[in-house]
């Protein structure tokens, strides 16, 4: 199991040592057709970390910092290390890993790499793929890549095969209605466009999100970012949690760290104190300055503007103890993981989540939208009753409406925490694209059984 509802029974458990290791175990299984799964944190929340086979556990022993260059702004790292690892070893230096999902104290550069993942910062500083510099990779069968930008490194025959489908590249990676170069467009290969020449052949960037099908990390060395020395935290109250979307899009020419958003049903007791409204952008700036001029021209109900380190702390208290309270409805029935990470269009997103609204209540469901508004990528667990025949019915007809429905915004792209086996038919969906034989999104190397 990972995070998400998918369960899948493993064959062996394997924790190499080092990435001899590792060919080693891709060697054996690809003699013997079987399907390995590389695995971190195992934080995923749409199957991705899970399947049937080999398991590579990365985070026993492949799981330390091998150096930092503060000069630079690089660090070097081995699959298994824990973001937070990273982050705290790097921190006298003044400086962070851009990237930061809220399961940052167990999530790992490897499975952020698998999963191409985001996080709060992400309106600052960008996904994964765009903090990887170079990547050694092992494929299965056991070959060792060191890829970075260029055709060096690549494997046998990657470089004819981009060659002989520029045209797709080019226009085929948008879905429907999504303008092009929309920054949360990470479904299934959703960075392969990274491999046009126009866009200098980022073989590193293009392998972010393969989520363990292309081959097994084994190192990395990633970019680091100036961590901002005096955050400041604005909380800006809305009337619903649409007006908080519609006002996201306008607060990013003002230059935040982060846009986040959610509403008061994800508010747990005890928590601090928010300014009035009904749903709240999380704003976090470079500086106080920033901040109060954000909250002149926000246009919130009200707004109040947080100096304190502590006081910070307890308010992203709330937005990352999100995902917990959202799995709990109001009454104490449960809510399921697995329907994350959509995204629109920024200025799309307040429509978005009124349609999407209206769709839940058509079916009799029940869930609070929460996550990035400034990237217009929401998280959402909704109280599917997976038990009964006529909860899994309505989880399907509900699964199986929903991109479609929402056409007029834009059908939403999966857009952080990965495709996993729960997003392939979305995919489909979204794209039109049907995933087939060794390019379809499954979490095994080279080989794949049925989910
Ligand atoms: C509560 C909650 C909140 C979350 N919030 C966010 C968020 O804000 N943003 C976000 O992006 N994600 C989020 N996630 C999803 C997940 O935590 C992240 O994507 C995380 O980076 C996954 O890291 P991991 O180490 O757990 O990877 P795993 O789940 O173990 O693996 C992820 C994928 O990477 C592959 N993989 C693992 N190691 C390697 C390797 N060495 N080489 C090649 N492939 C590999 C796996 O096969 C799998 O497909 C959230 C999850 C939860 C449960």
């Amino acid at each position: 199991m990972d995070a998400s509802t998918t369960a899948v029974c493993r064959w062996v458990w394997v924790a190499p040592r080092d990435a001899d290791d590792v060919a080693a175990a891709l060697s054996v299984c690809a003699g013997a057709g079987v399907p390995v799964v590389p695995r971190g944190g195992g934080t995923s929340i749409a199957g991705q970390a899970t399947g049937v086979g080999v398991v590579l556990d990365l985070t026993r022993h492949m799981n330390r910092l091998v150096s930092v260059d503060p000069a630079a702004r690089t660090a070097v790292v081995q699959p298994g290390l824990v973001l937070d690892r990273l982050r705290d070893a790097v921190r006298p230096y003044g400086l962070t890993f851009g990237p930061d999902p809220s399961t940052h104290s167990r999530c790992t550069l490897g499975g952020m790499i698998g999963n191409n993942a985001c996080g709060a910062h992400s309106v600052a500083w960008g996904t994964t793929a765009d903090n990887v510099t170079e990547l050694a990779v092992t494929a299965y069968g056991g070959t060792a890549h060191r890829i970075s930008t260029g055709w060096s490194g690549a494997p046998a025959g990657l470089r004819d095969l981009i060659t002989g489908h520029l045209g797709l590249l080019r226009t085929g990676m948008t879905p429907a209605g999504m303008p092009p170069g929309f920054s949360r467009r990470i479904s299934g290969y959703g960075g392969l466009d990274a491999l046009l020449p126009e866009r200098g052949v980022q073989l590193a960037r293009a392998f972010c999100g393969s989520e363990g099908t292309l081959g097994v990390v084994t190192e990395a060395v990633v970019r680091l970012v100036d961590a901002p020395r005096t955050p400041v935290l604005a909380v800006l109250g809305y009337a619903d949690e649409s007006a908080a979307a519609d006002a996201a899009a306008g607060l990013l020419p003002y230059g935040p760290l982060t846009v986040e958003g959610m509403a008061e049903d994800l508010v747990g007791g005890g928590a601090p104190a928010l300014p009035r409204g009904r749903a709240w952008l999380f704003v976090e700036m470079p500086d106080e300055g920033g901040a109060r001029a954000l909250v002149r021209a926000a246009e919130a109900v009200d707004a109040t503007v947080v100096t304190d380190p502590a006081g910070q702390r307890a308010l992203w208290r709330i937005r990352e103890d999100a995902a917990g309270t959202a799995t709990r409805m109001p009454g104490g029935g449960m809510a399921w993981p697995g329907w994350e990470d959509c995204a629109v269009p920024p200025v799309r997103l307040g429509a978005y989540l009124r349609e999407f609204r209206a769709l839940l209540a058509a079916h009799g469901l029940h869930g609070s939208p929460y996550g990035h508004f400034g990237e217009g990528c929401v998280h959402v667990r909704i109280d599917f009753d997976l038990v009964s025949a006529a909860g899994i019915a309505r989880f399907r007809d509900f699964s199986g409406n929903w991109p479609i429905s929402s056409s007029r915004t834009a059908a939403p792209c999966r857009a952080s925490t990965g495709t996993g086996r729960r997003g392939r038919s979305c995919c489909r969906r979204c794209t039109g694209r049907r995933w087939s034989g060794s390019s379809a999104p499954t979490r095994t190397c080279g080989t794949r059984r049925a989910a």
